[in-house]
């Protein structure tokens, strides 16, 4: 594996899309006992090796990027997330995912799509960019659009 350049956004595209595969994979384990959230999915990579997983737990529970940070000791400033959906950077029944990302220290964060919850809807971008986070968006949106569209429709429904 490319050593070179991992960990920041500019990681060989196909590396990041074998990351995004895996986060996606994971957030699919998560139905349907995690509805009416979305079954978002995310890995944590340190030098190339996914060290942690975790996908949306019930409403009330952590959600994937806490459960996935949660495993880990210590700082995350060597640590690439990979996330399904925009981190959270509201607090609702549970603490602010993106806000968690940032007092670990996380390095960088790839988000495949945006939230369209209003609560949301790019402020947990803003939130992790404003504290110095690198984070793209858009990798591998697609398919995270084909697993969580639906899902994501039913809570701006009021679900
Ligand atoms: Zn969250």
């Amino acid at each position: 594996m490319n050593g070179c350049g991992l960990g920041s956004p500019a990681m060989d595209a196909t590396t990041a899309n074998h990351f995004m595969q895996a986060a996606l994979a994971e957030g699919r384990r998560a139905l349907p006992a995690c509805l009416p959230n979305p079954p978002v999915g995310c890995v944590l990579v340190r030098d190339g090796v996914i060290v942690a997983s975790a996908h949306t737990q019930p409403p009330g529970n952590p959600h994937a990027e806490a459960g996935a940070m949660a495993r880990l000791q210590g700082p995350l400033d060597d640590v690439i997330a990979f996330v399904t959906l925009e981190p959270c950077s509201f607090q609702g029944r549970t603490p602010s995912c993106a806000k968690t990302m940032v007092e670990r220290g996380i390095r960088a964060v790839h988000v495949a799509m945006l939230d369209p919850d209003p609560r949301n809807d790019g402020k947990g971008i803003a939130l992790l960019r404003d504290a110095g986070v690198e984070v793209t968006v858009g990798l591998l949106e697609e398919e995270a659009r084909r697993d969580l569209a639906p899902h994501l429709a039913l809570k701006a429904n009021g679900a």
